[in-house]
């Protein structure tokens, strides 16, 4: 095994090269850190698939105040408002450095920033690049500026697969790829592994994004936190391909309207109709849906013919689907977007764990609350990345002691939990549909084979879901469809995880056997 250790030893070690893990590899520039990234960096993660951008308070009408509001009626009540208030204020200032590093973002003739509007903004304040090309764009120059950086070691095609622990304290990394296994020796690991969409059936997220991060903390004894708010995007193209293609809210932002097959705006009455926040129209259609219509995005008036100048990336995968944007309905359906919990951090990300920190969507900043508010995403991670630097360059960087030969785990695979999440812990759950997921992902939670890190998290998605007795945000019960006035944030570990399991699964069969 290569004990990556020699040269890089007591280095910080980022798992994941996503916006947030190369944000974080920059601000701690000149300090060496090591950066590995289970792909060739800018291609497989959702930083490079973003269509809108950023949103940020830089128009004259606007102010982080205003951005601060939003935020909050889209957290539905549990949104962290200093962290939201942080955030928002931080943005506009993001926005120049990434402008600083590189990155393009469309502007009109006189310079000054074009600005897109989404779901639940109450001002245009999302800052595009190429078209709806944000992701692309961003992670080209941000890439580009990480590659140039001597002090990154960067570690393509190399999977984090365990948190080593030893005498109670963080003490490495163990990481395995198609060159073999390789065990880091650090006190500090920074987990910016993204989203989990890879654990539903329906994603926008790709492939590699199923929540590995948040298995890795857990497995190291991290609290996670409002797992049980997962956003589903309203539209995504539907079909069989995997991921679905995403046809960002900017789209209805420029005026396209949601249609059933009789051509009846089926959300015309909902208030915000199709700007009403995500997991409104989630909800409106998913159950549109299963009333037996057809769902579609009508984008022929408007924007019509300027579709494909405007959306080009949108525009070539209606295309590939045999879809033409300005002339034809556009089949969509809800699939997993986004995950609003993550592993429970404090104010400058770090985890309950010594050493361990996180960013990104893995983290749970407490910015989203129950819902988060469109394009919000991106600048939490281009701002905490500079948070958690500034903690990780003080902090302890671990005894440096030579770790012994450990088996990583083999390569993860959420393929068998993701019928049973989709089933029961989708766009609408209920008490009976959560405990048959308990019982289909527990076994494998359990075990040590290649879904048991995936299981885990879909686990800890499905506890967390079936404790909160109330809907709230993307979180919809459909037998407590009411708030709870005494709702609040809640965590959740490793160990209260398996006891909940268990005892839930007890109580079944008891059930079973009276029956
Ligand atoms: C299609 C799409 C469109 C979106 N549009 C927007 C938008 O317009 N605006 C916005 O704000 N947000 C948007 N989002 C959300 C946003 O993209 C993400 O929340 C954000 O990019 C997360 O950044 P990240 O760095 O945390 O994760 P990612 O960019 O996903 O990077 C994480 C990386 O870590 C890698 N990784 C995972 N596990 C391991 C491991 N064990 N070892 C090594 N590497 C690992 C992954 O493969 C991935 O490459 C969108 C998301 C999607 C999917």
């Amino acid at each position: 095994m290569n004990q990556g250790p020699g040269a890089f030893a007591g280095q910080p070690v980022i798992v994941g090269g996503g916006l947030a893990g190369l944000m974080t590899a920059l601000r701690l520039a000149p300090e060496p850190v090591v950066l590995l990234s289970k792909g060739p960096l800018g291609v497989e993660c959702s930083s490079a698939w973003t269509q809108g951008g950023l949103a940020a308070s830089v128009a004259d009408d606007d102010d982080p105040t205003l951005h601060l509001a939003d935020t909050l009626v889209a957290g539905d009540g549990l949104s962290d408002a200093q962290i939201a208030m942080r955030i928002t204020h931080a943005a506009p200032a993001a926005i120049e450095d990434l402008s600083r590093l590189g990155v393009r973002f469309d502007r009109a003739a006189d310079g000054a920033p074009l600005l897109g509007l989404e779901a639940a903004h109450s001002r245009r304040r999302i800052i595009h690049a190429a078209g709806d090309g944000a992701g692309r764009e961003l992670m080209r120059a941000v890439v580009e500026a990480v590659r140039l950086t001597p002090s990154i070691t960067i570690f393509e095609d190399l999977e984090a697969r365990q948190i080593v622990i030893e005498d109670g304290a963080i003490a490495g990394v163990l990481a395995a790829g198609a060159s073999g296994p390789a065990i880091f020796v650090t006190g500090r690991v920074v987990i910016a592994t993204g989203g989990i969409g890879g654990l539903f059936t329906e994603t926008t997220n790709p492939d590699g994004c199923f929540g590995q991060g948040l298995a890795l903390a857990a497995r190291a004894g991290a609290a996670l936190a409002d797992l049980e708010f997962v956003q589903f995007h309203p539209t995504a193209l539907a079909g069989t391909v995997r991921p679905a293609a995403l046809i960002s809210e900017a789209v209805r932002g420029e005026g396209a309207v949601l249609v059933d097959e009789t051509g009846r705006r089926f959300v015309a009455n909902v208030p915000g109709a199709e700007l009403a926040p995500r997991d409104v129209v989630a909800r409106v259609v998913w159950r549109h849906l299963t009333e037996g219509h057809k769902v579609f995005l009508d984008a022929r008036r408007k924007p019509g013919t300027r579709f494909e100048q405007r959306f080009p990336a949108i525009a070539a995968a209606c295309h590939a689907a045999g879809y033409d944007p300005a002339r034809q309905l556009i089949p969509i359906r809800p699939a997993a977007h986004y995950h609003m919990g993550g592993i429970a951090v404090d104010a400058a990300g770090r985890s309950s764990v010594p050493g361990l920190w996180a960013c990104g969507e893995a983290a749970c900043t407490g910015l989203h609350g129950a819902n988060r508010l469109a394009s919000n995403s991106l600048i939490e991670a281009v701002v905490s990345a500079a948070w958690v630097a500034e903690s990780v360059a003080g902090a302890f960087a671990g005894r440096g002691k030579p770790l012994r030969e450990i088996v990583p785990p083999p390569p993860p695979d959420p393929t068998p939990i993701r019928s049973a999440l989709s089933r029961g812990a989708g766009v609408l759950r209920d008490d009976g549909g959560l405990r048959l997921t308990i019982s289909a992902v527990l076994p494998l939670a359990r075990g040590n084979g290649p879904s048991a890190d995936p299981a885990l998290v879909g686990l800890m998605i499905v506890i967390a879901a079936l404790r909160r007795l109330e809907s709230r945000g993307a979180h919809w019960r459909t037998d407590f469809p009411s708030r709870s006035a005494m709702a609040q944030r809640a965590t959740l570990r490793l160990d209260e995880t398996f006891a909940a399991a268990h005892e839930i699964n007890a109580e079944d069969a008891s059930l079973a056997r009276r029956a």
